[in-house]
């Protein structure tokens, strides 16, 4: 999965720590990154949950997410970011997945609600 940029966002959710990716299927008219789209390198879940948690870490706060695109399209990736920062910290990943039809298996789905995302149906 490709990723444009990580950063501290201090505007939601009371402070969380965002990895921006920059692969998405759609173009919505309203996308705040369309302009980002397939720009950034390619990495790790492994390097993609180390910047989480490093920047949570800098700014003190409990929170992460992925935005900018639309990770569901790697799952696998997703899945394993999921769980090193599940294993690795006390970190909560908020996701909120508006377009499910990008989550092509109900299979695909439960994993997500086990991974304990938030999923808005
Ligand atoms: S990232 Fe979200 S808003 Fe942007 S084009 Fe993809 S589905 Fe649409």
């Amino acid at each position: 999965m490709k990723y444009y940029s990580f950063r501290y966002n201090d505007n939601w959710y009371g402070g969380i720590a965002t990895a921006y990716c920059s692969e998405c299927n759609l173009n919505c008219i309203y996308c705040y990154s369309h302009n980002k789209r397939n720009t950034g390198k390619d990495r790790t879940a492994r390097e993609v949950a180390d910047r989480l948690m490093k920047l949570a870490h800098k700014h003190g706060i409990d929170k992460c997410r992925i935005s900018g695109g639309e990770c569901t399209l790697d799952f696998d990736h997703l899945l394993e970011v999921l769980h090193i920062i599940m294993e690795e910290s006390d970190l909560e990943f908020y996701r909120k997945l508006m377009a499910l039809i990008l989550v092509r298996t109900q299979k695909k789905l439960k994993s997500l609600q086990n991974s304990l995302l938030t999923v808005c149906t």
